[in-house]
């Protein structure tokens, strides 16, 4: 579901219904114009959750601000736990806190799958995760202890954020900064993983960010904008892995949510 016409959330939205086409799913769109109501919305909602023809329901965030400041949660909630290949209701968060999800945030288990397919070791890893939203970091914590790595959740209000951060043999970056890890936050050899999508619009930022880098300020005068993670791209002389943005963490995205669109199926048909 996509209400209103934000350009980003198009994007995403098309990506998602060309891979679940791809995947051999049924997938279709449903618009609410920017002034819809919540009302609106929740009743979209409702007769999703109660067609026999629908596994997943995936409302795209964020909302029109003149939904109201709680509409995101509301319309979260409101989606049925079985149905819910975001992973982002109370109950299938409960799940996860206890170990026994089906559904868990697309994004996060994408990492642990980089990370798993990487033969990078999880346990008794030390990691650290800069980030503590409820759709990426705290997901994120959560399955990184389940395979027993210790871990530490950072925030804006975490103090000597470079030093914590360079103890870790797992990094993972989900901030919405461009660029804020640099290569002091980095333990020589770590894995570090980028989350972070940001938008560079300006030259000045480009600059700010790459100074001195022609090719990249080429690149971003050619194309009008750049997008870059939360971690500078020369930490990557300092890491022992990491991975890219754009290209890395984002696809494995809308792979996860296919992933729980077929496990949602196969509970449905279990039941
Ligand atoms: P969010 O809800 O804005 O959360 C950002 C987190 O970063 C907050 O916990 C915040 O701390 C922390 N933070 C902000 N400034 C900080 C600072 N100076 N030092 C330490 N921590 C700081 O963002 P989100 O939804 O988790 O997304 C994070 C990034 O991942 C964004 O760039 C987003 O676009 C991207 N993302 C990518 C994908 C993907 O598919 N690859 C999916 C989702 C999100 P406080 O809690 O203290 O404010």
């Amino acid at each position: 579901m996509l209400v209103g016409e934000n350009p980003a959330s198009e994007v995403y939205v098309r990506n998602k219904l060309k891979s679940a086409g791809e995947a051999g799913l049924f997938a279709e769109l449903t618009r609410l114009p920017a002034d819809a109501s919540l009302a609106d919305l929740l009743a979209v909602v409702d007769t999703l959750n109660k067609s026999a023809k629908h596994d997943g329901i995936l409302v795209q965030s964020p909302l029109p601000g003149a939904m109201g400041h709680d509409a995101e949660r509301r319309v979260f909630d409101a989606v049925s736990p079985d149905k819910d290949v975001d992973g982002f209701h109370p109950i299938n968060v409960g799940y996860l806190v206890q170990n026994r999800a089906t559904l868990v945030a697309c994004t996060p288990t994408g990492v642990i799958e980089i990370l798993e397919r990487s033969n990078i070791p999880i346990a008794g890893a030390r990691a650290v995760v800069i980030g503590r939203s409820d759709i990426v970091g705290k997901p994120m914590a959560l399955l990184l202890l389940h395979r027993s790595a210790t871990v530490t959740i950072a925030h804006s209000k975490t103090v000597d954020l470079p030093t914590l951060a360079a103890e870790a043999d797992i990094l993972v970056a989900a901030i919405g900064r461009p660029g804020f890890v640099t290569q002091a936050f980095v333990k020589p050899g770590a894995t570090v993983i980028d989350v972070g999508i940001n938008r560079l619009d300006t030259k000045a930022a480009v600059e700010k960010m790459f100074p001195g880098d022609a090719a990249r300020l080429a690149a971003f005068e050619k194309r009008g904008g750049m997008l870059v993670g939360d971690v500078h791209p020369n930490v990557a002389d300092v890491a022992g892995a990491m991975t890219p943005v754009p290209g890395g963490v984002g696809p494995l995205t809308i792979a996860l949510l296919l992933r729980n669109t077929l496990r949602a199926a196969e509970a449905r048909v279990r039941t």
